[in-house]
């Protein structure tokens, strides 16, 4: 029989051309697999011509020769789907792994290839009468079985891992492997005379190429590959960034709450103005830099994500005129003029954040005063009502200051960015304050509008969309009526005398008990101290306390595990005692999750002597508070 041979010779042609244009390029290992690919069905595709011409004319040709043909042709046509599955499993994994597979595939051709061997000398996969005729022997299909059981294999391994692919190199994969089985069935089956299995697979190969490996292709995946790596990485780099500010925010806060603390008993007992004076300013600077510690870790913690919008109702009264004490000493101090307007209406109570509302008013009214050295500063208070239930609130403060070049307003919500650098180089600052309100704002759904003119002064405008809690007009405003004295009084002055009450510190720093004893010095109350998780089990088995203040990290026994030691042992006195988390943990949610764990509030340090009046005053008993001055 003559077999027509024009589609395997085209394909050689074909294959030529791709084979030639691969070998210009710099090829990876998984492209080297796909070239060897193409070379075997290169081959193939010769063997199955110069096989066919062998066949047709076998009575001229010593049947050895023909053996040899043929047992080429079925020796390179498994080997075109061994390297069809080596280029799927090497683009898969990288390398060929050795699983249980790997030796299973191993076998498979060793198995194959003996046969083939054996098969010369007895004829069990095909042989030639001496007449020249080609004889089919009883394992005559195992030559077209193991090129299959490779392709299924590779087939299965593109599906298990479909995901890890494009959908286009899946597609055109599949279609690869539907063609070869296409075009040896259609072969084996319906067109005898015509050869065009390995013209199937000549054709499928393109599709490899424009699917998986035509460089731009490649490229995509290599960039993805790249940009993933590269994500992960800096996600990592964030995270240990997070955990380093939040330790360093903890380890600073230790000796700040130090300096500040003995500062306030200096301020509290000092008699000499002058050393009240320097006192002060100790205080200031220790403010300064509690304030930027605070920035970083907030700036931090809204990078990554973990700040939480927490809303709860609250009079809109209180929220402005908080904001404004905070900046009330600076505004006397460069002797500007403060105007707030409010407008008429405004409803009482409100519900969103009012914590972080009150930090971009505190944030934006800081810098105006900062940035203004004379002239006024004002804020305005408006709202558009949008339904029953909400309201849109503006706060607007405006500013005579030094203003803001145009180019520089689309830096300004960057971090660290400080603009002017020159003429403000006196000016404190770190350039968090406007990146955290700005991201502040975009959390809440917000927006913030600035405009400026250099030397005329600048208007930051946020709008807020916030619930109505009460509708009822807001109480006016009242900003700026306390006297500094007055402030200072309300500050240091010790409200509450209780030498009834039996309070236990624990910390396993020394100098911070003192700080507390210190502070606490003025009630009266009876105060044991503890320098461990330990010592303080051992104290509250001794005595009944009223309340137990308790650090976090101690070593060996720490609070939380000294917290459970105590309330979980029913024999010990203080297992009901109100245990306060006294930390220097200040991370956002802490609170929350000492409070879950069972503590009855939460102070985090610097803690001043207020803050510990005022927990005394929620926690101790009334029958121990001999009295309560109100300044
Ligand atoms: P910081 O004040 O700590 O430098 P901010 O993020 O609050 O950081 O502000 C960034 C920069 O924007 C400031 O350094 C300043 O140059 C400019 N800026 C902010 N508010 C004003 C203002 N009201 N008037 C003039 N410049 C301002």
């Amino acid at each position: 029989m003559l077999y027509n041979i024009h589609y395997e010779v085209s394909a050689i042609f074909f294959l030529l051309t791709v084979f030639a244009y691969l070998r210009r390029q710099e090829l990876s290992d998984e492209e080297k697999s796909f070239q060897w690919l193409v070379f075997y069905c290169i081959l193939a595709n010769a063997l199955d011509v110069a096989t066919a011409f062998t066949i047709s004319y076998a009575i001229h040709i010593p049947i050895f020769i023909n053996m040899i043909f043929n047992s080429m042709y079925y020796t390179v046509a498994p080997l075109t789907a061994i390297y069809f599955y080596h280029y799927v499993v090497v683009s898969h994994r990288g390398s060929e792994k050795e699983t249980p597979f790997f030796y299973i595939n191993r076998l498979v051709s060793a198995a194959y290839f003996v046969l083939l061997f054996v098969n010369f000398f007895t004829g069990v996969m095909f042989m030639f009468s001496p007449e020249g005729e080609y004889l089919k022997g009883p394992l005559f299909l195992v030559g077209f079985y193991v090129p299959f059981y490779y392709v299924f294999y590779s087939a299965a391994v593109l599906i298990k891992n479909i995901k890890s692919y494009s959908r286009n190199s899946v597609v055109f994969v599949l279609t690869f492997v539907i063609l070869l089985i296409l075009g040896n069935i259609l072969q084996l089956t319906i067109f005898k005379g015509v050869l065009f299995s390995f013209f199937c697979a000549a054709l499928a190969i393109p599709l490899v190429l424009f699917g998986m490996e035509t460089p731009d292709y490649k490229m995509l995946v290599k960039t993805r590959k790249e940009l993933e790596l590269a994500k992960d990485e800096a996600q990592k780099a964030n995270e240990d960034k997070n955990i380093f500010l939040a330790n360093m925010s903890h380890e600073i806060r230790t000796p700040i709450n130090v300096v500040m603390g003995m500062d306030e008993m200096i301020l509290q007992e000092c008699k000499s103005s002058r050393i009240k004076e320097y006192a002060e300013e100790i205080e200031n600077a220790a403010n300064g830099l509690l304030s930027i510690i605070n920035d970083i870790l907030d700036i931090s913690k809204i990078e990554s994500g973990e700040i939480e919008i927490k809303p709860v109702s609250y009079e809109i009264a209180d929220m402005v005129n908080y904001s404004y004490q905070m900046v009330k000493m600076s505004v006397k101090e460069k002797k500007l003029k403060f105007q707030a307007k409010c407008m008429e209406g405004i409803p009482r109570l409100l519900y969103g954040d009012e914590v972080r509302i009150r930090q971009i008013l505190i944030n934006l009214l800081t810098n105006a005063v900062k940035y203004t050295h004379e002239g006024s500063v004002s804020l305005d208070v408006s709202y558009e009502k949008k339904s029953e239930k909400e309201l849109l609130l503006c706060l607007e403060v405006r500013d005579t200051g030094i203003g803001i070049r145009e180019a520089d307003i689309e830096r300004l919500f960057l971090s660290f960015e400080r603009m002017q650098q020159e003429e403000n180089r006196k000016i404190e600052g770190t350039g968090l304050g406007l990146a955290i309100t700005g991201q502040l704002v975009e959390l809440m759904g917000g927006k913030i509008e600035v405009k400026s003119e250099v030397g005329k002064g600048s208007s930051f405008r946020v709008e807020i969309l916030q619930g109505i809690q009460d509708s009822a007009s807001a109480r006016n405003f009242c900003i700026g009526t306390k006297s500094e004295d007055e402030r200072r009084k309300n500050k240091y002055d010790i409200g509450l005398y209780a030498p009834q009450g039996k309070v236990l510190i624990v910390d396993d720093t020394f100098v911070n008990l003192k700080v507390v004893e210190g502070l606490l010095k003025a009630t009266g109350l009876q105060i044991d101290m503890a320098l461990s998780g330990r010592e303080s089990v051992e104290k509250t088995l001794e005595n009944k306390y009223h309340i137990i203040f308790m650090d976090h990290m101690m070593p060996g026994m720490n609070g939380i595990e000294a917290f459970k030691r105590i309330t979980e042992n029913e024999e010990n006195p203080n297992h009901d005692t109100p245990i306060i988390m006294l930390t220097a943990n200040a991370v956002s949610g802490a609170k929350e999750e000492y409070m879950d764990i069972g503590f009855k509030d939460y102070l985090s340090k610097p803690v001043s002597g207020k803050q510990l009046i005022e927990m005394l005053g929620k926690y101790l008993p009334m029958e121990v508070i001999e009295r309560v001055d109100v300044y």
